[in-house]
C-alpha cells in the first residue's frame, strides 16, 4: 500500500511521459538564465509554500473559535478565509517539492534546465496552476466582499482576519516582483536597450585632423554625409578610425551626442586596423 502511494506521488511530480507537449513559459527564462531563474523559483517556491502554511495556522484556530459567531456577518468571509487557506495549502507541497528538487539538482551540480522541465510538465505542477488561476478568482471575490461588509458586531475579528490575509497575498506578490527584479539582468525585463553614448571632447580631440585638398584626396570622399555639402580646397576635416572623414564642425557635434561614425556605424573607441592618411586603401 505505502509503496503504490509512493509511486503515484512520483509519478505525480515526474513528467518525463509527456514532456514534449505543451512547453511552459517559464522553460524560457530557464534555459537563457539557468542560474538566476533557478534563485528566482526557489525564493518562490519556499516563501510561497511557507506563507501559505504560515497564514493558514491563525485562520484555521480563529474559524474553529469563532465560526459560529462569524455566520452573524452579512458577507460571508467565514468561507472566503477558509477556501482561501485550503487553496494555499493545497499548492503548498507542489512548491515545497519543486523548491527540495532544485536545491537537490544544484547541490549535485546537475542539469537545472532538465530539472525544470520535468517538474513543469508534471500533472502535480498543472494541476498547481490549475489551484493558482481559482486562487486569483477567489482573491478578487474576497476584496470585493471584503469592501461591501459592514462591522460585524458578534464576529469582529473576521473583518481584520480578511483584511491581514488580503495584505500578506498582496505582500507576497510584491515580494515575488522584487526577487524577479533583482533576479535577472535588465535585458530579460524588456528595458530598452542602453542608449549609444556620446564621446569626452578629449577622445573627440585624438581623432586626426586634415585639411582637403582634391588633388591628393583623388577619387574619394567629396562631401560630408552629416552636412550633405562639398567639401571646400582647404576646409578643415576630422578622420574618424574606420576611415571616414567630415567637417571637424559636423563630426564633433555629432559625437558628442553619439560616438560612432555615421557612415559606417563604427564605435571610435573600438580599435580599427591602420587605414593610409587619406582613407585611399578603401578605394582599392
Ligand atoms: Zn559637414
Ligand atoms: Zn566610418
Amino acid at each position: 500500500m505505502a509503496r503504490l502511494v509512493r509511486e503515484r506521488l512520483l509519478s505525480f511530480f515526474d513528467g518525463a511521459e509527456n514532456a514534449a507537449e505543451n512547453p511552459d513559459p517559464l522553460l524560457d527564462v530557464v534555459h537563457q538564465y539557468p542560474e538566476e531563474a533557478a534563485w528566482f523559483i526557489k525564493v518562490v517556491m519556499f516563501f510561497g509554500s511557507i506563507s501559505g502554511v504560515v497564514i493558514s495556522i491563525p485562520c484555521g484556530l480563529f474559524l474553529t473559535m469563532y465560526w459560529g459567531p462569524c455566520g452573524l456577518c452579512n458577507r460571508p468571509l467565514r468561507y472566503w478565509i477558509l477556501v482561501h487557506c485550503v487553496l494555499q495549502l493545497l499548492q503548498a507541497p507542489v512548491r515545497l517539492v519543486f523548491f527540495l528538487r532544485l536545491c537537490h539538482i544544484q547541490r549535485l551540480n546537475g542539469n537545472i534546465q532538465e530539472c525544470v522541465r520535468h517538474l513543469t510538465h508534471s500533472a502535480a505542477w498543472r494541476t498547481s496552476k490549475v489551484v493558482s488561476i481559482v486562487t486569483y478568482g477567489w482573491f478578487i471575490l474576497g476584496v470585493v466582499w471584503l469592501l461591501n461588509s459592514t462591522y460585524c458586531k458578534p464576529c469582529p475579528g473576521l473583518y481584520r482576519l480578511s483584511l491581514a490575509v488580503i495584505f500578506a497575498a498582496v505582500a507576497r506578490l510584491l515580494m515575488t516582483l522584487i526577487v524577479f527584479y533583482h533576479s535577472f539582468p535588465p535585458r530579460f525585463q524588456n528595458q530598452p536597450p542602453p542608449k549609444p553614448r556620446g564621446a569626452s571632447q578629449e577622445l573627440i580631440d585624438s581623432m586626426p585632423l586634415v585639411v582637403y585638398s582634391p588633388e591628393v584626396r583623388g577619387d574619394s570622399e567629396t562631401s560630408c554625409a552629416v552636412c550633405l555639402s562639398e567639401f571646400d580646397r582647404d576646409a578643415v576635416l576630422r578622420r574618424l578610425p574606420c576611415g571616414h572623414s567630415f567637417h571637424r564642425g559636423c563630426i564633433d557635434k555629432w559625437l558628442k551626442r553619439n560616438k560612432v561614425c555615421p557612415l559606417c556605424l563604427q564605435d571610435i573607441e573600438v580599435p580599427q586596423s591602420p587605414k593610409g592618411r587619406w582613407g585611399k586603401e578603401k578605394a582599392n
